[in-house]
């Protein structure tokens, strides 16, 4: 439920209203946007609702219910919406986000190489697997924490941001160190006691959409961050399992348009993943980019040929720069 304040409502009422949820053991949530101040009531209203009538309480034009499961996470709470901050960048305000890099660190040599090209074409944050949730136990499983190292060194001597997976509660201190915004890969959307310790270590989290999973499990999953008090919480549509198979995954762009209508969280597109080959990841990134998206994140390697891991949907620094300039065309004939 929110409360809708009026537009002559004073600290004190809304201050008043603030200490009467919490006497009823709800939790608070304040936005206060240019046309009203609005309060979030999270959690059991039942013994509120048993003593108090919420409209007639001083300063309130009306009650609105939240519909769904995920309250934080919806457009009813932040009609406005609600843009990300990463380390000094906004994900969700009119600058588009754009990621890039390998999708695994495997050398110094490699991943400082990426930095200068992405940089040069235009992106802001440098990505990198570390840490890689492979389907096989035999596959390459990443640099580890060498690769967190490498890519923090190579984003910094670049002017970049990092964004790398996190995949173990046990790895939060030791990431936080290196990375500017965790990544939640698409197997781990639903590991609840992972996106509980991300909520609770303040770092911002870019949260991939499961791989069979709905728009409102997606959302869900995303509460359980913002409910740490984690306010920087990313969506990135990364395509779903379908019956379809000549692309990797089925990039659900409707997503982007229902997400935004049922959130107010920032919307990236992982055209990568989706495509899972390089021909089809530039119309997916810009199918992404005019259907509203904040922001892409890209595979990008010096020699795609010899990648470590997802070899057929890296682009090279040229491939990338191209498509950096057609997304931009697209953003600004949207502005
Ligand atoms: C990745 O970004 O390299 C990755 C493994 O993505 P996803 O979790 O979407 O498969
Ligand atoms: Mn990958």
């Amino acid at each position: 439920m929110i409360f809708i304040m009026k537009q002559s409502a004073t600290e004190p009422q809304i201050e008043a209203i603030t200490a009467t949820l919490k006497k009823y053991g709800l939790g608070v949530h304040l936005s206060k946007g240019t046309e009203a101040t609005i309060i979030g009531v999270i959690g059991d209203k039942s013994k509120l609702l048993a003593h108090v009538t919420p409209e007639l309480l001083p300063g309130v034009e009306r009650c609105v219910p939240i519909a769904q499961s995920y309250k934080l996470a919806s457009r009813t709470l932040h009609p406005e919406g609600k843009p990300a901050l990463v380390g000094g960048f906004t994900i969700g305000g009119k600058e588009l986000a754009i990621m890039a890099g390998p999708c695994a660190v495997e050398s110094e040599e490699q991943i400082f190489e990426t930095a200068k090209a992405v940089n040069a074409s235009g992106a802001q944050f440098l990505r990198g697997g570390a840490y890689k949730p492979r389907t096989s136990p035999y596959a390459f499983q990443g640099m580890e924490d060498e690769g967190f190292k490498l890519l923090r060194a190579a984003a910094d001597a670049h002017g970049l941001r990092v964004v790398s997976e996190v995949i173990a509660e046990t790895q939060l201190d030791t990431a936080a160190q290196y990375c500017d915004m965790f990544q939640i890969g698409a197997r781990n959307m639903q590991n609840f006691r992972l996106l509980k310790a991300v909520g609770r270590s303040g770092v911002p989290v870019l949260l991939k959409r499961g791989i069979a999973s709905t728009i409102d499990e997606w959302l869900d999953a995303a509460e359980y961050i913002l409910a740490e008090g984690n306010e920087n919480v990313i969506l990135c549509e990364r395509g779903i399992r379908t019956f379809e198979t000549a692309t990797r995954n089925t990039l659900d762009i409707g997503a982007v348009a229902v997400a935004r209508e049922r959130s107010s969280l920032p919307i990236i597109i992982d055209p990568s993943h989706a495509a899972g080959k390089v021909a089809y990841v530039e119309p997916l990134a810009l199918a992404g980019v005019a259907a509203g998206a904040n922001g892409v994140i890209v595979e990008v390697h010096p020699n795609p040929k010899e990648a470590m891991s997802d070899a057929a949907q890296q682009l090279t620094f040229a491939q990338f720069d191209v498509l950096v300039k057609k997304m931009e065309k697209v953003h600004s004939a949207l502005a």
